[in-house]
Formats: C-alpha cells, sequence, structure tokens
C-alpha cells in the first residue's frame, strides 16, 4: 500500500493521495507534500492501495517527520467528528487544532534531555568504587545508586557543586551520560497544605471518586468562593496518585490568573504541569503540546485550544467556570470546548467535572434531566465568610451627568476609613463611549462598522472597539460646525478621573484591556492588591472572575442596564453569571462584603433574584421562557453568517442558500434571512440566517447536504460565508 490519503489545510471537503516512497509513515505524521507550486504540511489519515487518481498523476511526497510522535488515533479521531459536527473542513479542523510549530515545515521534537547514571561496573562496585575521603562524589554515587538516572535540576538539589564531582566521576568510568526523552520526576519542594474539607466538599469528592473509573458529567454548583477549586485538587490529587495517570483542566481565558496557576504549582510540586493558552510563545507551547502526548505532563491546564491536546493517559478533565463564553470559539471552526470536553471525557471512558456559580442553563437542564449529575457547595468555605449583602440603588433620581450615587460614595468613604478594598465595575473600556455634539446630537460614528467610536480621552483619540479603528477627536461638530463636543457616559477611564477627584488621598488602580496590556501587569495588580497598595479597582470584568481578595469588602457595579432589554435572549443569563461573578469578589475573607448596583430597574427579576443570591429560581424561570418561546436548551440551532463589502452579494448568496434548503427534505425551521445588530462589522455588511430543529440529529443530516451543497454555489464565492453550530452570538 504505497499511497498515503492525507489531509490539507485547504477550504475543501477531499482527502489528497500521495505516494509514499520508501519511508514507513505511519497514520497521524505529518509530511510535506507538494500542492500546486507551494509545499505544504500535510496529516496522513490512512494507506491506501489503489487511488481514484491513475498512477502517473500522482505526486510523491516530499518528506516525511517520522522522528516525531504522530497524532493519536483518540486526537484524529476526535478532530473528524469535530469537523463533521461543526461542518468545518477537515484538513483545517485538523490543521488549525495544532500548534503553530506543527504547521511549519521543519522538524518538530522535544529537546532530549541529557542525565547522568552510574556505570554498570560503579553500580556493581558499590559506595567502595569511591574513596572515602571524596565526599562530594559520595554523596552523588548515593544519590544515583537509588534511581535510574539524574538530571542537572536533580542533582542541583543534592550538592550546588555537582558539575565537578561528576566530571571527575565521568573520567573515572563512573558516571555516563545519556539523552532521554522523557522528564524526570521532580521532588523538589513540599506540597502546600491543604485544608480540610468541609462537609460539602467531602461529599461532593467522594461521589465522583466512588465512580471515578468511568465516565460521568458530573455539574458542581457551588457559590462563589464555595471552595470548588478546592474539590478539584483534592480530585485531582486522588486521580493522579494512579502512576502515570493525567489530567486536563480547562479554565476561561479571563481566569488563566498567575494564581491559580501559583495554586496548582504549590499543591502538586511533584507533578510535571504544563500551561496551555494563545499567550504562550510558540515553543513552548509545541513542548506542552509534546509533553502531554508524551505523558510527562500530569497536569493539563489550558484555555479552550487546549482541549484538542493529546493526553496518553487521560483520567480526569474538568472544566472550569462552564458556563463562561469564552470556551466558544467564535472563528475558524466554532467549537465549543466544553461541549467537546465532555465528548472526550465519553470516548476515554473518564469522568467530566464541570464547576459554575451560575451553570449554564444547557448544563443546568441537562442536570435536571438526569444526564448530568448535580453536586452542590452551599456555603463559603472560609469560616466566617458570608455572601455578600446586595443591593440596588435606584438611580432615576440622579442627576444624568452623575455617574455615581451618593450612596455608593459614601459606601466607598467608609472602606476607605476602614482601610479596606473597593471595586468598582464597568463593563466599558475607555473615556466615555460616545463623542456628542450638543447642538445637533451626531454622535461619532465608525467608518468600517455600525458603531459608535469610543472617547479615549488621554490620547485625544477614537477608536472603534470592534474592528479597531481609529483616528483624531474633530474639533467641531462635522454636521453642524458646533465646536462644542462632549463625551457622553462613562468608561473606565471617565470613572477613574471621577474617583480621583473625588477621593484624592485614595490609591486607585484601573484595571482593563488598556490598562493590563503589559504581559506582567495583572500579576503586579493582583500583588498590589494583596499588599494593600490599592484602595480602590474600577475594571471590567477582568476583574470579576478568579481573583481571590481578602481586603475587598465592597463592589459597585455601575451602568449594566443595557444588558437588560437586549434583544439576544442570552443577555439576562450572561448578565446575572457576571453580576454574580463580580459580586463574588466580596468579603472573601471573614469580614463581611457588600454589593451596590446603580441601576434605573430595582425591580427587575433579574435584580430581585441577584439579591437573594437566587440562582435557582433565576435559572429556573429562565428555563421556562425558553422552553415557552422554543429556544435551546429545548431545540438546536445552528446559524448561517455571510458578509461582503456590499450588500448585494449577500443578499445573492441567502437567496440561493434558502433555494438549496428548499430542495432538501427536513422537519426543521429555516428562517429568513436578517441583518444582525452590527449590520456592519470592519467594512463589511453581514446577515444571517437561523436554523432550528427539535433535534440534533436532524439538524446534523440536513447541515450535512445543506452545506455540501452551500460549497458549490457559485454566489458562495463572492462572499465570506460561515456556518456556526450551537451559535452563542447573534
Ligand atoms: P471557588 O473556586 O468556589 O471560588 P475556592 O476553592 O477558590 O472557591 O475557595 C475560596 C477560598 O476558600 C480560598 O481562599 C480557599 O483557600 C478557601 N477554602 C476552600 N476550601 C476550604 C476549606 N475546606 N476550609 C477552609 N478554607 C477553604
Ligand atoms: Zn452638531
Ligand atoms: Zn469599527
Amino acid at each position: 500500500m504505497r499511497i498515503l490519503r492525507v489531509a490539507l489545510d485547504l477550504p475543501v471537503d477531499t482527502l489528497f493521495d500521495y505516494l509514499d516512497g520508501a519511508s514507513h509513515v505511519k497514520v497521524g505524521q505529518r509530511v510535506l507534500v507538494p500542492f500546486g507550486k507551494r509545499q505544504i504540511i500535510a496529516i496522513v489519515l490512512a494507506r491506501v492501495a489503489v487511488s481514484e487518481i491513475a498512477d502517473n498523476k500522482l505526486k510523491a511526497i516530499l518528506q516525511a517527520f517520522e522522528d516525531e510522535p504522530p497524532l493519536p488515533a483518540a486526537t484524529l479521531q476526535l478532530l473528524k467528528f469535530c469537523a463533521d459536527y461543526y461542518q468545518y473542513p477537515l484538513g483545517q479542523a485538523l490543521l488549525s487544532a495544532l500548534p503553530s510549530r506543527l504547521r511549519e515545515a521543519r522538524p518538530a521534537l522535544l529537546p532530549k534531555l541529557t542525565v547522568f547514571k552510574l556505570s554498570e561496573q560503579a553500580r556493581a562496585a558499590g559506595l567502595e568504587a569511591i574513596a572515602p575521603r571524596a565526599k562530594l562524589q559520595r554523596l552523588l554515587y548515593q544519590a544515583l545508586q537509588n534511581t535510574e538516572h539524574l538530571d542537572a535540576t536533580l542533582l542541583a538539589t543534592i550538592a550546588s557543586g555537582w558539575r565537578n564531582g561528576i566530571k571527575q566521576m565521568i573520567s573515572q568510568g563512573l558516571v555516563m551520560t545519556a539523552e532521554v526523552e522523557h522528564l524526570l520526576q521532580v521532588n523538589l519542594a513540599s506540597a502546600s497544605v491543604s485544608p480540610p474539607l468541609n462537609a460539602d466538599q467531602q461529599q461532593s469528592l467522594d461521589v465522583i471518586l466512588a465512580e471515578r473509573e468511568a465516565f460521568k458529567v458530573w455539574l458542581l454548583y457551588g457559590i462563589t468562593g464555595s471552595g470548588k477549586t478546592e474539590v478539584y485538587m483534592h480530585l485531582l490529587q486522588a486521580v493522579l496518585a494512579k502512576p502515570g495517570s493525567q489530567a486536563l483542566v480547562l479554565v476561561p481565558e479571563i481566569n488563566l490568573t498567575p494564581q491559580l496557576e501559583a495554586r496548582f504549582r504549590a499543591r502538586f510540586p511533584q507533578m510535571h504541569m504544563v500551561m496551555l493558552h494563545s499567550q504562550m510563545n510558540e515553543s513552548e507551547r509545541l513542548h506542552g503540546w509534546l509533553r502531554s502526548q508524551n505523558g510527562d505532563a500530569r497536569i493539563i491546564i489550558g484555555t479552550r485550544l487546549s482541549v484538542f491536546t493529546p493526553i496518553k493517559h487521560l483520567a480526569l478533565i474538568v472544566v472550569d467556570e462552564e458556563h463562561d463564553a469564552s470556551y466558544k470559539q467564535q472563528d475558524g471552526m466554532r467549537y465549543s470546548a466544553r461541549d467537546i470536553a465532555i465528548l472526550r471525557a465519553k470516548s476515554a471512558n473518564v469522568p467530566a467535572l464541570l464547576g459554575s456559580a451560575t451553570p449554564s442553563l444547557e448544563s443546568w437542564h441537562n442536570a435536571q434531566t438526569g444526564r448530568y449529575h448535580l453536586l452542590q457547595l452551599s456555603n463559603r468555605a472560609v469560616l466566617g465568610a458570608a455572601l455578600p449583602e446586595i443591593k440596588c440603588i435606584d438611580v432615576r433620581q440622579l442627576p444624568l451627568q452623575e455617574a455615581l450615587h451618593p450612596q455608593l460614595i459614601a459606601a466607598m468613604r467608609q472602606r476607605l476609613e476602614h482601610g479596606e478594598q473597593s471595586l468598582l465595575f464597568i463593563n466599558r473600556r475607555g473615556y466615555a463611549p460616545v463623542l456628542l455634539c450638543n447642538a445637533c446630537a451626531w454622535v461619532a460614528p465608525c467608518t468600517r462598522c455600525s458603531s459608535r467610536l469610543v472617547v479615549h480621552l488621554r490620547d485625544k483619540r477614537m477608536r472603534c472597539h470592534h474592528c479597531g479603528h481609529e483616528q483624531r477627536m474633530p474639533m467641531q461638530c462635522p454636521k453642524c460646525g458646533n465646536p462644542d463636543l462632549r463625551p457622553a457616559g462613562q468608561g473606565t477611564q471617565r470613572l477613574e478621573e471621577l474617583l480621583t477627584a473625588q477621593f484624592p488621598q485614595a490609591r486607585i488602580l484601573r484595571v482593563d484591556r488598556d490598562s493590563m496590556r503589559n504581559k506582567h501587569a495583572i500579576s503586579a495588580m493582583t500583588k498590589a492588591v494583596h499588599a494593600q497598595e490599592i484602595d480602590i479597582l474600577v475594571g471590567t470584568q477582568m476583574l470579576a472572575k478568579g481573583h481571590d481578595f481578602p481586603h475587598l469588602t465592597l463592589v459597585g457595579v455601575i451602568d449594566t442596564d443595557s444588558a437588560l432589554f437586549s434583544p439576544d435572549y442570552r443577555a439576562a443569563e450572561k448578565l446575572f453569571a457576571q453580576l454574580m461573578q463580580v459580586s463574588g469578589r466580596a468579603g472573601r475573607a471573614g469580614k463581611s462584603g457588600e454589593v451596590l448596583i446603580q441601576t434605573a430597574f430595582p425591580d427587575h427579576v433579574l435584580f430581585q433574584a441577584l439579591q437573594r443570591h437566587d440562582y435557582v429560581a433565576f435559572a429556573d424561570s429562565l428555563l421556562q421562557e425558553r422552553q415557552m418561546a422554543n429556544f435551546p436548551p429545548y431545540c438546536f440551532e445552528a446559524l448561517l453568517r455571510a458578509e461582503a463589502p456590499h450588500y448585494e452579494p449577500v443578499r445573492e448568496f441567502f437567496r440561493a442558500a434558502t433555494a438549496a434548503s428548499e430542495t432538501l427534505t427536513h422537519n426543521l425551521a429555516v428562517y429568513d434571512p436578517v441583518r444582525p445588530r452590527m449590520e456592519r462589522l470592519k467594512g463589511m455588511e453581514r446577515a444571517q440566517l437561523l436554523i432550528q430543529a427539535s433535534a440534533r440529529p436532524a439538524l446534523q443530516k440536513f447541515l450535512r447536504s445543506w452545506v455540501t451543497m452551500l460549497r458549490a454555489l457559485p454566489q458562495a464565492g463572492k462572499v465570506r460565508w460561515s456556518v456556526d453550530v450551537d451559535p452563542l452570538d447573534f
């Protein structure tokens, strides 16, 4: 069987055949192949005897990376499933899941590790082989005697001058060097002490451990600060006690704080741990990937992209903050890392633990119907820590230009006097969301999007937060010539300015994407807050999650009302989760916390439920609404999106797509195309078409045929289009 069937990174659904010269390439291996005038990387999916292409037309592969470990069958299987489920070309699905180093035409290997070991005669001779006065050598001998070999890191823990000793022993033929692929199990520091679990935590742990050998999805619903992370760590401890077993811990983009990493490293100093996320450099990512694949990494902590990492002996998957929207990939293959994690756990037959203080309605529904198994933590874990008191401040009486209600200001002043910290949460960075002409009501628009430009006063510029377009602030209104243009509304920078004026003696720190651009800014911020060098934090959702600040006792929430009446039916769910999260920052240690929410709608059900900390009631009421409206999780959706610089080709594409759908027999709802809220984005005119089905298989069957037809449409070449299965954003 001389023919290799390979996947290429191309937007087509076909595989390609190449001749394999003399090499012994395996399935899952990377090869370099000629394609047109280019040379590109391919993944071997099968070895076949015959091709549809005539033998003399088949080209030979150029190079095989045979020294690399091939992608395991399980990984290929998983990505095949994803390509099929998310209607994405298989080759692109495969190659986009790989670290970018694996898409380059050069070998991608782990650096070999140099190790030192006793020669056979030295081992046979025993300690007598070393002169009694050679203390250092005797020490090294004893260490080497107890193991197969040691590396530099481990030898350094035995004696700082180890290099000299080893050098002499090598010259005497007592010690030899070798190169190994696998890391040695390091046992340097002692683990941080874990607090004894409380009854709720222990019970959750016991229940999972009793069934740790098989697939099951556990939903750990625990209020903020109830000790979910502690449960994850105990679970890992138990599962990883089995030699060689590995655990995957998925965290949301924003939650990947240095704090979390430090916590895991401190608890598991003896386990090799890798972090996998988009901020790391390419060789770090490659090494993390390969160490997971070869079994060296016992703990793999990563964001959504890490869900595809090959793992040799997967024993457990944890998905922290499972409701978080960052688990959904928003371009390319639009996968849900949470859903794939569950699929992976199922095929590996291991438990999946999803944790959240505000589970997604999908997961909550699954727990209620018995597909998932619910576990609950109802109290804060730290003794004496209670949930904060949440109150609404009615801002209807507040003069429009005042951003902060006197009640909130008074509460902050009180915190300052007590040496406690406050956090002001506003979900908008920049100075003000719009620049407004007071004479004719003109607002500065983005030329490339149907959005407004955000004022960044400090650099006297306006920026579009959707496309990045930026320009100088105009001196006068381009419409009526009025020179009196004013920033209207609040952003983080303006709040910071306001607070500085209000509390000149306070130490204020703004936390948003602009101020935290530097790689180390977040850990510096965390450190400063812990050291009580900060009195007031002002920031966006970057502050909402993950952080554990013991001296923070007040959270103020500003300007969230627009989300209450959003046309997106998921907006309420998201807002509730976000406010729960940010409220959870207050009063985490012994001191009691308070949350003040400025709103013009204090009687809204969302705030009512929030004040009672009643996720369950709110989730149930939302689920009822969804059921009545026949929205997910009571139906299954897919969205066809398309965009082009002008609307006409988009309209034509949807006309053809709709016509194609009518030729298929199906029992699902294919809606008319509509313009999304952002009709124009990054210079592109957009539209989308929703499909709803009462069952997943029906949707999948339809999509399979339909997307094949779409790919063949002449109109498809004139637009940029994509399919989003289980979409979250509309
Ligand atoms: P969550 O992940 O639910 O937000 P964490 O696991 O981060 O909660 O725990 C919140 C705080 O409570 C942390 O400071 C943690 O060290 C502490 N904690 C967790 N479990 C216990 C326990 N059983 N006893 C005492 N403190 C605990
Ligand atoms: Zn004007
Ligand atoms: Zn824009």
